[in-house]
């Protein structure tokens, strides 16, 4: 094998790795064959919702491509504990995704982990394009097309939110079961007054030493009557009505403390907090289908008849077409009836139907070289034997863009492992480390040298991408002078 092939087969394993499950031939023209690859149904998201589309369609002998986009499982794997999905009295919701996504593979639904970044929907065959998480563009082409796109978390517009001097991500979020494990025995806040935000409320009292609650109005909105009087007997919840958020402030790596206004008084105070945590409604994530397909005022696709939006072999399911209920079992039966029109669509339009071959995953076995850390002791061990850099990976359980570059990272420990060790850090396992290294947004990927000393921070799927890039171009054995 020359050097060229080799190099491609290498970046193809990659690629199989990343993306769990492909159905692609493996030869040197992967990726032009699936540029001109045209598919019966691209389901777009991996909630679930779309995930549900694809049990039905696989089964019905049409396996369809799922683009995941960053969380498989979707929205629902915020949720520490549903129990209002038939047949599970409890579940959480990390385990409810895992279910209905291990079910739609068994099925043989093919999940790529890509975003879409822009659709043609003027014309039929249909033109999906889709950006890998840390590579590049691709496209699609699709007899019909489920979108199941859910919704994205609203944000309160204040200083301090978001930008290169905002404190996303370093205190502020919009998901307690993913990132509030960071909060251990510290005092945060969590903005909204519906369901959403007791239920926030609910997991972060049992971590949190204080969680306050800020509720715009006099009360609660929420529906969920006991679930409100739960939270209000909570020794360590506080609830400031008619509180708004005016900025969040903090000391250049993290946010300190929030300022709020009594919307009586008008009076301004300062809220010290460690995290502030979003729970004030979400949006559509409709923004490429504008002037495509046919959406209300708030950006919601517009159904016609069962689930069909308007353009006919289009369907949409789920939070994105749903501003009423939005719930996982809603969002399950849309996506039945849809998977089933689609069906009905193909079958009308004699669309010819070829089966999608599945690539197995290679082997877990051959990757388990990351280390994963349990304790303080354990990690002091591997800092002191080190004989290269040290990776380490500093995740959490719930977090979904972790769970999107752990196979990634589980590629770099099979290619570069050896003197480089990799490791991975858990926030339920060994909470000093995150102190220690001072982590405020999960995944983190720090890199030492030989002697412990930090010589890389990187945090986001750009930083992360960025050192996948000089990964990739390294073929020897590496030194912490790469990452510098
Ligand atoms: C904290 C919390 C608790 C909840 N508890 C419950 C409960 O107990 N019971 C219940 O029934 N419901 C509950 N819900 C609501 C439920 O989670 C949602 O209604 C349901 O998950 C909607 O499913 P969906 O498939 O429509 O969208 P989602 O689950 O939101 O999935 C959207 C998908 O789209 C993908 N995506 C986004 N952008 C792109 C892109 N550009 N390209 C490709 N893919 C993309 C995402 O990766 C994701 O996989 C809860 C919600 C929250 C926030």
């Amino acid at each position: 094998m020359g050097p060229i092939q080799k190099e491609s087969t290498s970046i193809m394993k990659k690629w199989i790795l990343w993306f769990n499950l492909l159905l692609l031939p493996l030869t040197s023209t992967l990726r032009a064959d699936v540029l001109e690859e045209e598919l019966p149904v691209v389901i777009l998201g991996g909630g679930v919702g779309a995930l549900t589309s694809a049990i039905y369609l696989a089964r019905a002998g049409i396996p369809p491509v799922v683009i995941t986009g960053p969380f498989v499982g979707g929205t629902i794997t915020q949720s520490h504990n549903v129990q209002n999905w038939p047949g599970e009295s409890s579940i959480s919701g990390l385990d409810l995704g895992d279910k209905v996504k291990s079910q739609a593979e068994l099925n043989g639904a093919v999940l790529n982990a890509e975003s879409v970044i822009s659709v043609d929907f003027s014309k039929r065959p249909f033109l999906i394009t889709t950006k890998e998480a840390f590579g590049s563009e691709k496209k699609y082409k699709a007899q019909s097309v489920i979108i199941a796109l859910g919704a994205t978390p609203n944000l309160l517009n204040v200083p301090g939110e978001t930008g290169p001097n905002g404190y996303w991500s370093r205190g502020v979020y919009s998901c307690a079961v993913c990132d509030g494990s960071l909060y251990k025995d510290k005092v945060v806040a969590i903005v909204g007054g519906g369901d959403g935000a007791l239920i926030e409320a609910q997991y972060l009292s049992n971590i949190a030493s204080k969680v306050h609650i800020l509720v715009r109005g006099d009360s609660f909105r929420a529906i969920e009557k006991e679930r409100l009087k739960e939270v209000l007997s909570r020794t360590n919840v506080e609830v400031h009505y008619k509180t708004n958020i005016k900025e969040i402030k903090g000391d250049g790596q993290k946010a300190t403390h929030l300022v709020v206004q009594d919307s009586s008084s008008r009076r301004l105070k300062d809220l010290p907090v460690d995290a502030l945590f979003l729970a004030i409604g979400s949006f559509p994530n409709t923004q490429f289908f504008q002037g495509q397909l046919e959406l209300d005022a708030q950006g919601y696709i517009v159904l016609k008849k069962h689930q069909q939006t308007s353009i006919e072999g289009i369907y949409a399911v789920g939070d994105v077409s749903d501003p009423e209920f939005k719930q996982a079992v809603s969002a399950a039966g849309d996506a039945a009836k849809a998977a089933m029109q689609a069906q009905k669509f193909l079958a009308a339009s004699g669309t010819a139907l070829k089966a999608v071959p599945v690539i197995a995953n290679e082997k877990k076995s051959e990757l388990k070289k990351v280390i994963e850390i349990k304790s303080v002791d354990q990690f002091a061990g591997e800092v002191k034997d080190a004989k290269g850099p040290i990776f380490i990976d500093f995740y959490s359980t719930h977090c979904g863009p972790c769970r999107t570059f752990s196979p990634l990272y589980e590629t770099w420990a099979k290619e570069h492992g050896g003197r480089t060790k990799f490791l991975k850090v858990n926030a339920d396992h060994a909470r000093e480390l995150f102190e220690q290294y001072q982590i405020r947004a999960v995944p983190t990927l720090v890199i030492l040298d030989e002697k412990g000393n930090i010589v890389r921070k990187s945090i986001g799927s750009r930083e992360i991408s960025e050192i996948d890039k000089r990964l990739e171009k390294i073929k020897r054995e590496l030194t912490s002078q790469d990452f510098k």
